[in-house]
């Protein structure tokens, strides 16, 4: 490859994703490439992929298939890495045979030298990996850094495929993590976002204590500068009352709490494999409730026309949201994935009319739900981080501590990672509204 190659990242998916898409574009800079935003433009294109739902994988080989174009008239070289570039391994190269590699998550670290030496290949399976290169990440967005802290998952949800897109479970060293953060912070990050699959199974290979996910948090915050300490995704069945207690103490730590609840039917929750019951979920969900009662926000994940779902068990959902009365909640209808258990049992499936119908009705009362929930904000002083400045709305777009959108006037010249007091006027489901006071 020649010194001063252009490349570009296509990024699909989760933070971590993206957080791997920075890592990697951090080590070809230090190889002298330089970052375009035009895929046409580029040497090297990365298509950084997700394999949750097929239609992520959809997507991306679209994108895959539309480069062909470039490799021919310009020769382009294209890298996919990521879940489905685990997911497919050779297959993806036998049906997009001018990829230069197909890499998985756990052999990120090989990209520099595979572009160095033109090494066409797959390199994909479970291994160690290395987070030393995570440390030269560039930020695209220079005002929140994610710091991955945990990769993989070993708990094998019986609808979920990450177990065999990332392997097995691997947690940063406590003294890398805080280095990483302390050179994020100097150089602007003023939020500080920590990644893991199941971000509270940090340190299982030290039975979670000493140090324990609390415990890092409360590290993290020691350091100056931070604004806002964020964490995704945390697994309820890891989440103890004792880290809600140290979230709690712990004024710069978000008190959203984001819980994927999945179902809200025992028998579903077993088929799944979650490893907890309604009534533990309950349990916890009272806790934080009381215990961060002046100010909290609780979302989470949910599938609903799993395999084995009758219509009394998705009544049982909703009846939970009815009791819970998250502030958000990400509906997704089941998708079989291969590899997994839950793609088997096909006498069980829901028909993709029922899955709609579900959806519509749990998003219905989630939406009511998320809107009464909001209008208590109206009238009260929220502090929020911009995000962006949005010109056809003619109004700043930023995040409040507790993961409210919040779309707000004000004077011009703020830069994202700016903190803005802002009056809320107006709520709706799933945004706030308001203006610099
Ligand atoms: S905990 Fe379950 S849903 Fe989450 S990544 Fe692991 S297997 Fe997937």
């Amino acid at each position: 490859m020649k010194d001063n190659f252009t490349f570009y990242v296509q990024t699909y998916g989760c933070q971590m994703n993206k957080n791997d898409s920075e890592m990697v574009a951090g080590n070809l800079r230090l190889m002298g490439g330089r970052m375009v935003t035009d895929m046409k433009d580029a040497d090297i294109v990365l298509i950084n992929t997700c394999s949750v739902r097929q239609h992520a994988e959809d997507r991306a080989q679209g994108t895959i298939g539309a480069l062909k174009k470039y490799v021919r008239e310009k020769g382009t070289k294209v890298i996919v890495m990521g879940c489905m570039a685990e997911n497919m391994g050779q297959a993806l190269m036998e049906k997009f045979p001018y990829l230069l590699a197909v890499v998985g998550p756990n052999y990120l670290e090989y990209i520099p030298e595979i572009i160095r030496e033109n090494k066409k290949g797959v390199y994909v399976g479970d291994r160690d990996i290395t987070f030393e290169l995570y440390k030269n990440a560039v930020r695209f967005e220079p005002y929140r850094a994610y710091i991955t802290i945990v990769k993989g998952c070993e708990n094998f949800c019986t609808y979920c495929i990450v177990p065999y897109t990332r392997g097995h479970i691997q947690s940063r060293r406590m003294g890398d993590i805080i280095r990483e953060v302390k050179m994020a912070v100097e150089a602007g990050a003023k939020e500080i976002h920590l990644l893991g699959q199941n971000v509270n199974e940090w340190g299982k290979e030290w039975g979670y204590k000493d140090p324990s996910f609390g415990d890092l948090l409360r590290e993290v915050s020691k350091v100056d500068g931070i604004e806002i300490i964020r964490y995704t995704t945390p697994h309820p069945k890891y989440f103890g009352k004792d880290l809600v207690d140290t979230i709690v103490e712990l004024p710069k730590v978000t008190r959203y709490f984001h819980l994927p609840i999945q179902a809200g039917d025992n028998e579903v929750l077993r088929l799944m494999n979650r490893g907890y019951t309604v009534e533990e979920f309950i349990d916890l969900i009272d806790y934080i409730k009381e215990k961060a009662a002046d100010r909290y926000a609780i979302g989470t994940d949910v599938i609903v026309g799993f395999p084995g779902e009758t219509p009394e068990a998705f009544e049982n959902t909703l009846k939970v949201f009815e009791k819970i009365r998250f502030d958000v909640a990400y509906i997704a209808m089941y998708s079989p994935r291969p590899h997994t258990a839950a793609a088997l049992l096909t006498d069980k499936f829901v028909s993709e009319e029922e899955k709609k119908r579900r959806f519509d009705a749990l998003y219905s009362l989630q939406e009511k739900i998320a809107w009464e929930k909001n209008q208590q904000y109206v009238g009260t002083i929220d502090r929020v981080m911009v995000d962006n400045y949005d010109e056809s709305k003619g109004a700043y777009i930023g995040r409040d501590d507790i993961n409210k959108t919040v779309v707000f006037t004000a004077k011009e010249g703020y830069k994202p990672g700016d903190m803005v007091d802002v009056k809320i006027e107006k709520a709706k489901s799933w945004v706030l509204y308001g203006r610099e006071v």
